[in-house]
């Protein structure tokens, strides 16, 4: 069982209050909170360690660069990659799927292509497609979704074309919260030779992920969706394809030797991480990442369910209020609308109670477009929450429904 007020101490800005009211923190799919740890490892890299890795023979470097090199094998553990060289550091997953556009796109999208990607992508895992498929002259085609907002799977085998190069989707959408049941879906792709990348910017937080397991070619994430710090995120790739891939960025770090003549590149990992990195969030990374383990993955994602059914129980019982992402396979988000208020004023008014809650389009505009809808408002909890925040979410939305009334 989760001890959640112990839990709810190791994280400082939970403890706050927004108006006069203690905070409740629902935005959690576009950002979490940070453990204490991961604060105090930040603090203590830059007063003390501050160093480039990887480049120096000082004594700061070096450890500096221990540290880092230690994160990446804590990540590695984390989500069961076979080598640390396949997991490289970016600078998030808008930047690992960007990354792989772009390398896998230069070396691999030709003109006539058909890049695959799904109806509930986050425009992180659309745009970078359609910027490649612009410039190599390919087509984009998308897997549609229900009305539960589940992927329909019937017509994967029409989508899937001798000239579909890749197949790009998230794990678990952030609009609707709805779990792809991915580990199929790569199957099936790759009976025809179609390299998979998963976006899993919405499930690394809340489920046990093996990379093996799955059988994925790239696997995408954000240290701060994860309880880690900003500006880091983890790339995972099979290493026979980033062997393959050409380099995504030129610069410092990611080459042997360098010559006007000729430049070779470095090995892997570091041939896709150019310039400085962002060591010390990715060494705060693997502190968050060591954090989760040290509860419990299984620990955390059983008691998010017993969330999701309290939260979902309680608010079906508002009248007026209706759920987008209905499907059985969730994790502990709720998008929905309250009949005739729209999503900015219902987030509005409960920010003046203290509840922070997301409204709008949540980056997935094409999930709008299909339910002919401008937003929702997206509560998003995470094992740090409670059932007693959720009703004060509950009696915050009667009171919205009352001034509207
Ligand atoms: N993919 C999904 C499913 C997301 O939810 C997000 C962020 O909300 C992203 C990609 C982009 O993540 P980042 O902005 O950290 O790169």
């Amino acid at each position: 069982m989760l001890n959640v007020q112990k839990i709810r101490e190791d994280f400082p800005a939970l403890n706050q209050e927004i108006y006069g009211y203690p905070l409740v923190y629902f935005d959690n799919g576009a950002t979490t909170h940070k453990p204490q740890i991961v604060i105090d490892t930040l603090i203590h890299l830059y007063s003390t360690v501050n160093s480039s890795v990887h480049r120096g023979m000082h004594q700061l470097s070096i450890q500096m660069t221990e540290e880092y090199e230690n994160a990446r094998s804590v990540v590695q553990y984390f989500i069961n990659a076979a080598k640390r060289e396949e997991i490289i550091f970016t600078g998030g997953t808008t930047g690992s799927i960007n990354t792989i556009a772009s390398s896998f796109g230069e070396a691999y999208i030709s003109e006539g292509d058909e890049i695959l990607i799904t109806a509930i992508e986050h425009h992180s895992n659309i745009v970078p497609w359609q910027l490649l498929a612009e410039r190599k002259k390919a087509t984009i085609k998308v897997i549609p979704m229900n009305d539960r907002g589940e992927l329909i799977l019937d017509e994967l085998d029409v989508l899937m074309t001798p000239q579909t190069k890749i197949l790009a989707l998230n794990h678990v959408s952030n609009a609707l919260g709805t779990i792809n049941p991915v580990k199929e879906i790569i199957e099936k792709a790759h009976e025809r030779n179609i390299p998979v990348l998963v976006d899993g910017a919405q499930a690394i937080q809340h489920d046990k992920i093996d990379v093996q397991d799955l059988d994925c070619d790239f696997y995408a994430f954000s240290g701060h969706k994860v309880y880690g710090p900003n500006g880091i995120g983890v790339l995972y790739g099979k290493e026979e394809w980033l062997e393959k891939l050409p380099p995504y960025q030129g610069g410092g770090d990611m080459v042997s030797s360098v010559s006007f003549d000729k430049t070779t590149y470095a090995e892997l990992p570091l041939k896709f991480e150019a310039g400085t990195a962002n060591y010390p969030a990715a060494i705060g990374l693997g502190k968050a990442l060591d954090y989760i383990t040290s509860i419990g993955k299984e620990t955390i994602s059983e008691y998010e369910k017993t969330l999701l059914e309290y939260a979902t129980e309680k608010m079906s019982k508002i009248d007026g209020l209706k759920f987008y992402g209905t499907s059985k396979n969730k994790i502990s988000t709720l998008s929905f609308l309250m009949e005739g208020i729209h999503p900015s004023d219902t987030g509005l008014i409960l920010d003046k109670m203290g509840i922070a809650v997301r409204s709008g389009t949540h980056c997935a505009q094409p999930v709008m477009t299909y339910f002919g809808i401008d937003g929702t408002v997206r509560a998003s909890m995470v094992f740090y929450n409670t059932k007693e925040e959720i009703d004060r979410l509950y009696e915050g939305l009667i009171k919205v429904k009352q001034m509207f009334q």
